[in-house]
């Protein structure tokens, strides 16, 4: 039996990005002979628009490049990204890298300037904390 296996809707071709573009990041079919995917998109259920002004974590706090706190709106789309996972039953995701809610591992830093720092995006840090394993698609090899 395939087991369920949440994933970024953008690394399906979903224009669910920031810019609006539709960008497939990954073997879709290698993917759905392995697995029921699950699509989530955390920004898109917090409320936000598509296109929206990008954001990036700085601390405990996520802002947009204008300035703008969408703190909130990211952790709303990460409860609600972890009710899917929950109903369900997900115990993996496959999410996007560097994203400020789907990165693992290393993200943007705040400054909006293209440099990584360690640290998780909102909504894969609290999918994590639920004991649910999450790889992004530069470790793909790894769920095929
Ligand atoms: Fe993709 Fe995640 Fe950003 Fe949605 S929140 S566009 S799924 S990286």
């Amino acid at each position: 039996m395939k087991r369920n296996l949440l994933i970024s809707a953008c690394l399906l071709g979903i224009p669910c990005r920031y810019d609006g573009k539709r960008v497939t990041k990954v073997d879709v079919s290698a993917l759905r002979k392995k697995y029921n995917l699950i699509p989530i998109c955390p920004e898109i259920y917090g409320g936000l628009p598509t296109p929206r002004i990008p954001s990036e974590r700085v601390g405990g706090r996520v802002l947009m490049k204008d300035g703008r706190d969408v703190t909130e709106n990211y952790k709303r789309g990460a409860e609600a990204s972890l009710d899917i996972a929950k109903a369900n039953g997900v115990s993996l995701a496959l999410l996007k890298a560097r994203s400020p809610s789907c990165g693992k591992g290393l993200i943007y830093d705040g400054s909006f300037s293209g440099t990584l720092t360690e640290g998780d995006g909102v909504a894969a840090e609290l999918l994590m904390k639920e004991e649910i394993t999450v790889f992004t698609e530069e470790e793909l090899d790894l769920l095929l």
